[in-house]
């Protein structure tokens, strides 16, 4: 790591030697800076067995082959890649025709998965300009499509890997490593931003943000993720712009989620969100919800974020339902309130009425997939379950599948509302779970019937019915 850090100093110093020097050393699209072996750190034993593989593949295969993005931009700031990235000029069916190990996905951004047990390497063919009409364009009107907002709804003309750089999202990322020649060609000064730390967007701002508003999230993610600034030019037009992600799919909302809230910083790119007005597209009724000062919401959620980068920096196993259960809680607890303001339903019916109502909502911002949506029903439901522990159904709850989350969360909840109903709940639990079995059955002896007092009447059972959504329906 040390070599790597040193080498990278070393590019760095040359490169501003060579500023200095020169003034005027800056790559353009046509002429990239190229630096060769000795003056980066990038080396195949920086790289995946699998991305090295690929590479080779391709080159004699007579394709040109380069690893591109994170994988050469986390190396220069002496990190670990994420994943590698390919770009070729080989089609993606020439692709095909090299592995058997390959599968062609996306509509809008064709690409080719090759897949290696849990590794997927993947591979894209250079990008083209869309704008002039080529001849792939006249030839095919499937290969590129915009929307009325400007947004590219498909990008697949191909080009030369100049073409490719310019297509590329931020200049750190538009950095090529070749296996042939073990150089690396920065096409748009991305060594320098590396080095001073800019995330810088390639091209008009305003123009790349339009055609993939989703670009907006990834200037802040990367700036949190490497610790970066966004560069002014790159930074204005976000807000105004903001409006632009209405247009995203659901389905690459969710994907988006996960990059921004499952990766270490939740709290850091929540804060951002917020203040570039980009939050809201992801949770519009919490943001409803904080907009009105809800200081309460605002704790818990920064807590359970808190926790979930805890974890994933402790390399704790975490899953998406738990931060989704927390951000949607106290919106949740709103809607049960106004369906029963009167009182008139049991709270289990306001539960599921509220559900019905607070879930589809929320799924047209981000299509929560099934198994997650049924998680967070029952981190929800485990917590009136939680709060009942007589006779047998503590023993009943302790062993539900979730409730390691549920208790989870009942720990955020106590630690935030500070009730001593809570309090005493979270504790209650949390000696439960290390006392003897004896000791168990002694606890639930003790435990006061119901918060008044008064034993609760039984609920009637329903007959489990194939259409019930309970997910705790045993
Ligand atoms: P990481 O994988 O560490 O999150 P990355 O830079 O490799 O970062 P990917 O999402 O894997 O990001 O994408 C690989 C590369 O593809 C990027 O580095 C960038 O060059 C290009 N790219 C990805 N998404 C876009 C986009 N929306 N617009 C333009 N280029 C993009
Ligand atoms: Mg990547």
């Amino acid at each position: 790591m040390k070599r790597v850090i040193n080498l990278c100093k070393k590019v760095f110093s040359k490169n501003a030697n060579k500023k200095t020097k020169t003034t005027k050393v800056v790559s353009t699209l046509e002429q990239p800076i190229v630096l060769s072996r000795s003056q980066h750190p990038v080396s195949r034993q920086l790289l995946s067995p699998s991305a090295l593989k690929v590479l080779y593949r391709l080159n004699k295969g007579g394709y040109d082959a380069y690893l591109v993005g994170g994988g050469v931009r986390d190396i220069l700031l002496g990190l670990k890649p994420k994943d590698f990235d390919i770009a070729t000029n080989a089609t993606p069916d020439e692709i095909k025709g090299l592995f058997r190990n390959c599968r062609l996905i996306g509509r809008r951004f064709r690409l080719a998965h090759i897949v290696f047990g849990r590794e997927i390497i993947e591979v894209a063919t250079f990008r083209g300009h869309h704008d002039s009409a080529s001849e792939q364009e006249q030839s095919c009107t499937k290969t590129s499509k915009q929307s009325e907002h400007g947004m590219l709804l498909r990008d697949n003309i191909y080009g030369t890997i100049e073409e490719d750089a310019e297509r590329r999202d931020f200049t750190i990322n538009a950095l090529y490593y070749s296996t042939k020649d073990f150089k690396v060609y920065d096409f748009a000064n991305g060594v320098k931003d590396v080095e001073d730390k800019v995330i810088r967007l390639i091209g008009d701002p305003e123009t790349r943000y339009r055609e993939d508003p989703v670009r907006m999230l990834r200037a802040i993610r990367f700036a949190t993720k490497l610790d970066m600034e966004i560069s002014p030019e790159t930074r204005a037009p976000i807000k105004e712009l903001s409006a632009l992600m209405a247009n995203i799919p659901a389905a690459r909302m969710f994907e988006e989620f996960l990059k921004l809230f499952i990766s270490g910083k939740a709290v850091a790119n929540y804060k951002q969100l917020r203040s570039y007005n980009l939050f809201t597209y992801f949770f519009p009724a919490v943001e409803q919800e904080l907009n009105k000062n809800d200081q309460l919401l605002e704790r818990f959620i920064m807590l359970a974020m808190q926790n979930t980068d805890n974890r994933i920096n402790n390399e704790q196993r975490v899953t998406p339902a738990f931060l989704f259960a927390a951000m949607l809680w106290y919106p949740l607890q709103k809607y049960i309130h106004q369906i029963n303001i009167n009182n008139q339903l049991a709270p289990q019916d306001a539960f599921f009425a509220a559900l019905s109502e607070i879930m589809p909502e929320q799924q047209r911002s981000i299509a929560i997939p099934k198994r997650f949506q049924g998680v967070m029903k029952d981190i929800w439901i485990l917590q009136d379950k939680l709060a009942r522990r007589e006779g047998k159904r503590a023993f009943k709850t302790f062993e539900h599948p979730k409730f390691r989350a549920g208790y989870d969360f009942l720990l955020l909840r106590a630690e935030i509302e500070s009730t001593p109903t809570l309090i005493e709940l979270a504790q209650w639990w949390t000696d439960f779970q290390i006392v003897s079995n004896d000791a168990r059955v002694q606890m639930i002896k003790g435990v006061k019937t119901s918060p008044s007092g008064k034993r609760r009447s039984p609920r009637k059972r329903k007959k489990p019915t194939a259409s019930s959504n309970n997910p705790s329906a045993e």
